[in-house]
């Protein structure tokens, strides 16, 4: 079966492509599309692409980051600016595939290692297409975007401040296989006690998720043995993570807590 490719100068006109022909689906870096496609995925019939300037667009402003989604894991980690994403951003496949893997992309892949550190920056996804241009909560879409007809602009978030993401990465095949999981986290202190931490956790559901449990019970926490010991009681929490070719459930649900621990304590500092 020959496919069809149909590519445009603005990424609304390919929003409108897709949504108007039944078997299309939109490239970016082709890391997880072309796999489809190779292995004769019959539910691709045209390809859309989109080859708009505002998709490769970095712009750092007074503490608000914009990311077009067709920026690469590469142009990432070519941007000083950026350089608290660098493990993040390095984590993610081989360098052939950093080199076109781009962030958008990353939203939609079941293993999104940049998406989970985009979690715990609360980031906002800038949409295009059907309704025009509107923009929605990471967290928000990512559930439910396999039913999103729009295709995404851009990712805005605000700086963290220096140090303060965190970011781990576990996998079997060293250095940079699949991860069995990952797990970013922010944690604000206030006189040496936590106060609003975010922690995203990636392989524990079918798209990264908020460890909202382990959250609340590190409020008012020290960052010590026995003020996070709750947080690991409950990390697991919510988390419906699957048997695959990397582990299977039980491991995921083991290994949580361990990691998550080493996370807490210090590991995982860009
Ligand atoms: C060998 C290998 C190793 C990998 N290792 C990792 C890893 O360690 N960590 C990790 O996180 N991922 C990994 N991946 C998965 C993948 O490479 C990345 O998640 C990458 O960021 C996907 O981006 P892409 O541009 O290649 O997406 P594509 O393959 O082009 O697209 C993927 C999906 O996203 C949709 N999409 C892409 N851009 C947009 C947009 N702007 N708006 C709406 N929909 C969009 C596409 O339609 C498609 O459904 C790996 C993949 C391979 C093949």
């Amino acid at each position: 079966m020959s496919i069809t490719v149909k590519t445009f100068g603005r990424l609304a006109d390919a929003a409108a492509a897709l949504s108007g022909e039944r078997g299309a689906c939109y490239l970016a870096g082709g890391t997880l599309v072309m796999r489809a496609v190779n292995e004769a995925d019959p539910t691709i019939e045209t390809i859309v692409r989109a080859t708009d300037p505002g998709l490769l667009h970095i712009a750092v402003s007074s503490g608000r980051i914009e990311l077009g989604a067709g920026v690469t894991m590469a142009a990432v980690l070519a941007e000083r600016e950026l350089a608290f994403l660098h493990p993040v951003a390095r984590a993610v496949g081989s360098p052939a595939i950093r080199e076109v893997a781009t962030v958008g992309g990353n939203l939609f892949s079941p293993r999104g290692d940049f998406a989970t550190a985009l979690l715990v920056l609360d980031a906002t996804v800038m949409l295009v297409g059907g309704l025009g241009q509107r923009e929605q909560p990471l967290e928000e879409f990512l559930a439910r975007r396999e039913r999103s007809a729009a295709l995404v602009s851009s990712i805005v978030f605000k700086r963290p401040p220096a140090d303060a993401l965190r970011f781990t990465k576990v996998t079997r095949v060293h250095p940079r296989g699949m991860s069995v999981l990952s797990i970013a986290a922010q944690l604000p202190m206030a006189s040496g006690r936590v106060t609003g931490a975010r922690i995203a956790v990636n392989g524990m559901d079918r798209m990264p998720m908020r460890a909202k449990a382990a959250e609340r019970a590190l409020e008012s926490r020290t960052l010590d043995a026995a003020g996070i010991a709750p947080a690991l009681a409950v990390a697991t929490e919510g988390t419906a993570p699957v048997d695959d070719a990397i582990a299977s459930a039980w491991w995921r649900r083991e290994i949580l807590p361990v990691h998550l621990g080493r996370l807490l304590l210090g590991a995982g500092r860009s």
